[in-house]
């Protein structure tokens, strides 16, 4: 079996912020941000895997499993191919996968979790004020109706929540999610820099 790929997981409810402080997190140097949902948002929509991304999103429900692993290892290959990320020097920052226990089960060959960043907020009127400010400005069909949000976070409490207890409370850090993107970053930056520092000293030696 080859190395597997050491990763935090971003965690938390849909609109808690995840994408937002993934990306900041991606932008420094040692640590790869990597959105399953970028990526079906990336196909092209009227291929047939665009189209059973859309089927399933569009009503607020998880793409299938095995057709979700698969595309996930083959854009890890292709990103690994294309030399834009470095399993040796940089820490993955998955956001939105595993997203259920299956997952997480689908994935013990290919991740190795050194910790997970669950985002909390407790006031759902404002995440779901946050998301449908979001469906205006990225044309997110799913971001739109509040039906299809509430659903979302249904799915995420049966079916995400347990991949916590896959992998234990202790590898769980909770970070407060309300606040300014900067003061989110700066909790995120506390758990994740040590982590990062320790785990690939080799990446400091330029
Ligand atoms: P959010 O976290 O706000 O729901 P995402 O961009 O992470 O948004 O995901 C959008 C949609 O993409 C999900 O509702 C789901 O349909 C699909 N999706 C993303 N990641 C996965 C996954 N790991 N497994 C199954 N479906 C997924």
């Amino acid at each position: 079996m080859s190395a597997r790929y050491r990763s935090l997981l971003i965690f938390g409810a849909p609109g808690v912020g995840k994408g937002t402080q993934g990306k900041l997190l991606g932008c420094i140097p040692g640590f790869l941000h990597l959105s399953t949902g970028d990526i079906f948002r990336s196909l092209d929509m009227n291929s047939e895997t665009g189209r059973v991304f859309r089927e399933y999103s569009s009503r607020g429900e998880l793409v299938p499993d095995d057709f979700t692993i698969r595309l996930w290892r083959e854009h890890m290959r292709k990103m690994i191919d294309a030399g834009r990320y470095n399993p040796q020097r940089q820490l993955l920052v998955l956001d939105g996968i595993p997203r259920n226990a299956s997952q997480a089960a689908s994935m013990i060959g290919d991740i190795e979790v050194l910790q997970i960043l669950h985002l909390v907020a407790g006031d759902e009127d404002v995440l779901l004020k946050r998301m449908q400010r979001r469906a205006e400005q990225q044309n997110r069909h799913d971001d739109a109706d509040e039906g299809v949000i509430r659903h979302r976070w249904d799915v995420y409490n049966r079916e995400t929540v347990p991949v916590l207890e896959h992998y234990g409370r202790a590898c769980c850090a909770q970070i407060n999610a309300i606040g300014t993107p900067g003061r989110v970053l700066m909790h995120i930056l506390e758990a994740a820099v040590p982590l990062h520092e320790k785990h690939f000293s080799n990446a400091l030696e330029h």
